[in-house]
């Protein structure tokens, strides 16, 4: 009844979603979750939330939760004790590793887990099981933001903040659609009288629903972004429209970098991306002009085989124009996932804790410091990444995996690929609040784990503000925090008194953390668990980083970079005649793990689709709601509904890639960014053909 679903009290909690980072209330009655509503003093969301949002509390106890451990015996997954699961863990995994070497071990963890989790696992993962092989699923979204940064600037770190979109006098979103991945940070864009006059441009090759609000839309061709960037800084050159004290006193390369993209003249740049001069030139123009400009990208630039480099053309912008450092002005990457932020600060994947660097000898020490253990013990290169990990696992050398919260079997480029590394180790172990799931279903040893609403610790946002999770409500069965079973792990594999000195709780990690990234960019010294509770979530850096032009490299200075466009690697052909382009829908999270569990989500949507533009529907004879197949020298996907739209250009498909029983990660291109070995999952050559009927 409506007054059993009345709250007892209110637990104020961040949003376990996406990197926007909501403030939430969390209404719980007999220990159950029954109501979610937005903080109103919440500064990221002021009270709204999205559907995903709104509908938060319902995967708490939804059917589909992981219970108890799972050990396969005879086949067959059996419950086990958690004493029995972490013993055998623990045994198998030292058997392998003394068999086949310490890096015959790969561990993929997520930006899903809490900050003091997943610097706990970093920890446990480097130097107890001693295997660099560690990273995040954030490399299959973020990777390539970070890398931007750190080639451009010296240091990861997003330079803006929310608030900028409302200062800037421009809003130039690259492959960003935030009306469905950030929908609340749609309000940032609000050009509705009363709010400062500014312009928004969208660059997608959909026309979707943040195109849909732009003043502008550019329907580029895909992957026709390094030119248009390029072709942008020519004309502002051209134009005079660049700060030339700001070049002067905080980057270097500009002149080899003018003669650069001297070429991508507007001509040039209008037949790789299909825009017109017109619109190439307005925008230049328009961001030029803007007294503060900002540009936000997020996974229409991440997820390429040039995913980093993009991300530095799109730097090279913001510098030469002096728009960075200062309200309104910022090149900013929106990130992912709740706590994306959080595992590139506190992470030991491509970088050890605090930003520090593998290969810089007095970073080494200060850890080893901190940590009180030999220096020799830290790695001076980082391990396999992501991609890498399941390759090695493919071709034998890595024999067992531990996937923490993340769901590669739907997630990862190339379906087979990764079937064939789940199918193929000795020993793979599954973590994760959900199970069944499609990874799980391959696993030796199945971890039930506690969730969002059941765990503490802090989640950082894309704008680099920490915000407090906290625990409504106890997991359901005998599912147990990540960082318990870290630390029980630790404790059976005979470092727990080492790693982690009279640790009982996550606030213990935090506090080490704290000491870890004290005095580094990433400061989390400055505030207290409680501090950032009252505040409802405290920026670390304040609102803009790099306020005095000082970058953290060797001279203090910016590097511009020359970013060539290469044409992407499955060109269409007679065969494969469509481009496929992947993305998500505002009803859904990733694979659905979480929102599969809530009815009216996918009472929104139950299935996937295929957008065909109208004029290859004619050309092929399909019909609205026909059902078709993709298919792509990988494999094929069928029983899609098709929709005709003009949303998608003549000769694009694009499908949504959450649904694990449509999985347009069967199609997609195995291929990866040389530098931060994202994934190219927006671009592979399809063909379309109507389902045959059963
Ligand atoms: Fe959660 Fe993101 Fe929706 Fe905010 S916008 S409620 S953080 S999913």
């Amino acid at each position: 009844t409506a007054t059993s679903r009345i709250p007892e009290k209110w637990v104020k909690t961040t949003c376990g979603y996406c990197s926007v980072g909501c403030g939430m209330l969390l209404g719980v009655k007999d220990n159950k979750a029954v109501a979610v509503r937005g903080n109103p003093d919440h500064p990221v969301n002021r009270g709204k939330l999205c559907p995903k949002g709104l509908s938060e509390h319902h995967i708490l106890e939804s059917p589909g939760r992981a219970k108890q451990p799972l050990l396969r015996k005879n086949g067959v997954l059996t419950p086990v004790s958690w004493d029995e699961a972490l013993d055998t863990m623990v045994e198998r995994l030292r058997d392998i590793q003394s068999r086949y070497g310490n890096e015959s071990l790969g561990v993929v963890g997520t930006g899903q887990l809490l900050t003091e989790e997943f610097y706990t696992l970093g920890k446990l993962v480097q130097l107890g099981f001693r295997t660099r092989n560690h990273d995040g699923n954030t490399t299959l979204c973020m990777a390539s933001a970070v890398s931007g940064y750190k080639l451009s600037f010296g240091s990861d770190g997003p330079p803006g903040s929310y608030a900028d979109m409302e200062q800037a006098d421009l809003i130039l979103l690259i492959g960003a659609n935030i009306a469905d991945n950030h929908p609340i940070l749609c309000h940032r864009v609000d050009r509705s009288p009363g709010t400062k006059p500014r312009k928004l441009i969208v660059v997608d090759p959909r026309v979707t629903k943040t195109a849909m609000m732009a003043d502008l839309h550019l329907a580029i061709k895909p992957r026709g972004d390094i030119a248009l960037i390029n072709g942008i800084a020519h004309i502002l050159i051209r134009e005079g429209l660049i700060d030339r004290d700001y070049i002067a006193l905080h980057t270097n390369g500009f002149e080899e970098f003018a003669a650069y993209v001297a070429t991508f003249t507007p001509a040039h740049v209008a037949s790789i991306t299909g825009l017109t001069e017109a619109q190439i030139t307005e925008t230049a123009l328009l961001y030029g002009r803007a007294k503060a400009a900002f540009i936000g990208w997020t996974m229409g630039v991440n997820h390429s085989t040039q995913g980093a480099v993009t991300v530095t053309a799109i730097n090279n912008l913001a510098l030469i124009t002096g728009n960075i450092g200062r309200t309104g002005a910022a090149p900013f990457s929106i990130t992912g996932q709740c706590n994306a932020m959080g595992t590139r600060e506190s992470g030991f994947t491509s970088s050890l804790p605090g930003y520090r660097k593998f290969d810089n000898p007095q970073d080494r020490e200060d850890l080893a410091h901190i940590w009180n253990i030999p220096v020799d013990r830290i790695p001076t290169a980082r391990g396999l990444a992501y991609p890498d990990i399941i390759e090695a696992a493919v071709q034998g050398r890595v024999k067992a995996l531990w996937f923490i919260a993340t769901n590669p079997a739907v997630s990862f480029p190339n379906y087979k690929l990764v079937e064939q590394a789940l199918q193929s180790v000795e020993f793979l172990v599954v973590q994760d609040g959900f199970h069944p799931t499609p990874t799980s279903d391959f696993a030796h040893l199945v971890l039930p784990a506690a969730i969002w609403g059941e765990k503490e610790g802090t989640y950082t946002n894309s704008e680099r503000r920490v915000s407090k999770a906290n625990p409504a409500v106890r997991p359901p069965g005998e599912a147990r925090p990540d960082f318990d079973i870290f630390l029980d792990l630790a404790e059976k594999l005979g470092v727990r008194q080492e790693l982690y000195p009279n640790w009982h709780t996550p606030h213990d990690a935090y506090q080490e953390w704290q000491r870890v990234s004290a005095g580094r960019m990433c400061d989390y010294s400055k505030f207290s668990w409680q501090q950032i509770d009252e505040a409802n979530g405290i920026q670390w850096g304040g609102e803009s980083l790099y306020r005095d032009g000082i970058f953290p490299t060797p001279d203090g200075r910016a590097k511009l970079h020359l970013v060539p466009c290469d044409p992407f690697i499955e060109q269409p052909d007679a065969e494969y005649d469509f481009i496929l382009n992947t993305g998500r829908t505002v009803e859904h999270w990733h694979t659905r793990t979480k929102t599969a569990e809530v009815e009216l989500l996918n009472d929104m949507v139950p299935n996937a689709w295929l957008e065909i533009n109208p004029y290859d529907a004619t050309r092929l004879e399909l019909k609205p709601h026909d059902r078709v197949t993709v298919h792509s020298r990988r494999g094929a996907v069928a029983d899609l509904e098709l929709r005709i739209t003009g949303i998608v250009a003549p000769g694009q498909v694009f499908m949504p890639f959450h649904f694990a029983e449509t999985n347009s990660n069967i199609v997609t291109l195995g291929s990866f960014d040389p530098i931060s070995r994202e994934p190219n999952f927006k671009q592979c050559a399809v063909r379309i053909e109507r389902t045959p009927m059963r």
